[in-house]
């Protein structure tokens, strides 16, 4: 077992997607970098397949997924209201499906190549001034960056995630016992092999069911928000199983809570700044994070060989992605607190449909082309109880846009933007 060297320019806690990105760019700037793993960094982070933006790569300097890693690509995605039958439908789009072990293993190799020093079985126990204890003792360091994931090292005195803000999720890769009641299962529900079959609201609020048959493999996405009173990720996936005697054993399968809050006001803590999951950076429409935290990997490093350290990665992270983020957020507590029908009443009025689904799907801001607008803001009027909720949440969203926007780098008004983001996102004030 090598020894942790005494001083470093930055440590890393957590080997997963946010961490090992984190140590290469970090490294690339030219500091001197450690990112160190609880776990074996064979098994850092996520370890199922996870549904990526091909922007994340491109932004991120990685070559966008191939071979084993890439899983599928560009298949239809069919959003179905509850259990059916309004839908809407994606025909195209620009996210993959990534074999998350391999995706992992391929940044931290890239932090290698760019001179980080990454260590397996080494746990983060705290941080004193900028003294990293370690399992294998102390380290000195100017920076350290908790990438350790939610509910992680908690290197920082954050506010906690509240129960209905938490997502568990469920994915599982199964083999597929009888191919042809497989297909007759994708058919009966309009949706052509291959294509992803999604149950949204599937007991109303948070709460889907995602399904895709792929050759002799059934792959199985889950997710919901259990303090709403539905079941959690792995009991909607099993309970899909159990029903379908088409549906075989788990070849792998992985499950976990995914914090949905918008992300944490401070993101820096004096020498410590929150990274990822740490950092509830998380696309809350459908928990996605693994793009947020590779954004955030790069933002802290330009921060840092800009000389704005911790705190001008705070700033660069809510002015450029904060807007983002809190407005998929509203849509989400919004979306929280739709029946079946309500959502089958918005895809019918035109409200929902395949512009913004795919923007949402690929984690960006809704381009929407007149005619489309024109024909969503008729929609709203023709179910006016929610079509009224819709364009208080659109407001919102809005004013929490140029909330972030304003985000200020004088440390003395961020109380005073806390207090602006609470009431833009109506959410609880974050203490300071
Ligand atoms: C079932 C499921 C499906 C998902 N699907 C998607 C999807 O399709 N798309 C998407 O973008 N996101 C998805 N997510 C979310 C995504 O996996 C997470 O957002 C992402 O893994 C967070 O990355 P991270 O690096 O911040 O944290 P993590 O992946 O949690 O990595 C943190 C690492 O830190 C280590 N660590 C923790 N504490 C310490 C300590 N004290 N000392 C040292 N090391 C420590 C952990 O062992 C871990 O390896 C899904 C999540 C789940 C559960």
């Amino acid at each position: 077992m090598s020894s942790l060297p005494e001083r470093v320019d930055v440590v890393v806690v957590g080997a997963g997607t946010a961490g090992a990105a984190t140590a290469r760019f970090v490294a690339q700037a030219g500091l001197s970098v450690l990112c160190v793993e609880r776990g074996a960094l064979a098994e850092a982070g996520a370890r199922w397949i996870n549904g990526v933006a091909l922007s994340a790569f491109d932004a991120a300097g990685l070559s966008r997924p191939t071979g084993d890693e890439a899983r599928g690509h560009g298949h239809a995605f069919h959003f179905v209201a509850g259990r059916g039958p309004s839908r809407v439908v994606i025909d195209d789009h620009e996210v993959a499906d990534v074999d998350m072990g391999l995706f992992v293993g391929r940044v931290q190799a890239a932090a290698r190549e760019a001179g980080a020093v990454l260590e397996g079985g080494v746990e983060v126990h705290g941080v004193s001034g900028h003294v990293v204890d370690t399992s294998r003792g102390r380290v000195t360091t100017a920076w350290v960056v908790d990438a350790s994931g939610h509910g992680g090292a908690r290197l920082a005195r954050v506010p906690p995630v509240d129960r209905r803000d938490l997502c568990v999720a469920a994915q599982q890769v199964r083999h597929v016992r009888d191919r042809g009641a497989a297909e007759a299962f994708f058919a009966a529900h309009g949706v052509p092999t291959g294509d992803t079959l999604c149950f949204t609201a599937l007991d109303g609020g948070y709460s889907i069911l995602n399904v895709r048959l792929a050759h002799d493999r059934l792959f199985v996405l889950t997710g919901s928000i259990p303090a709403e009173g539905h079941a959690g990720g792995q009991a909607i996936a099993d309970t899909f199983a159990a029903e379908q005697s088409w549906v075989g054993d788990i070849e792998r399968a992985g499950a976990r809570a995914i914090p949905l809050r918008r992300p944490f006001d401070r993101l820096a803590h004096g020498p410590v700044a929150l990274v990822g999951d740490a950092g509830c950076q998380v696309f809350s429409a459908h928990g996605s994070g693994i793009a947020a935290g590779l954004a955030a990997a790069r933002l802290f490093a330009e921060a840092l060989a800009a000389d704005e350290g911790a705190a001008g990665y705070e700033h660069r992270w809510h002015t450029r992605y904060g807007g983002l983020y809190a407005t998929y957020d509203l849509f989400r507590r919004f979306s929280q607190s739709l029946a079946p029908r309500d959502i089958a009443a918005l895809i019918e009025a035109g409200v929902l449909e395949p512009v913004g689904a795919l923007a949402a799907l690929e984690m960006r801001v809704p381009l929407v082309p007149p005619h489309v607008a024109a024909r969503q803001a008729a929609g709203l009027l023709r179910v006016p109880r929610l079509g009224a909720r819709v364009a208080a949440m659109l407001a919102r969203a809005a004013s929490a846009h140029a909330v972030y926007a304003a985000h200020p780098t004088d440390p003395a008004r961020l109380r005073l933007w806390s207090h602006a983001v609470a009431r833009a996102t109506a959410t609880p004030v974050d203490p300071g």
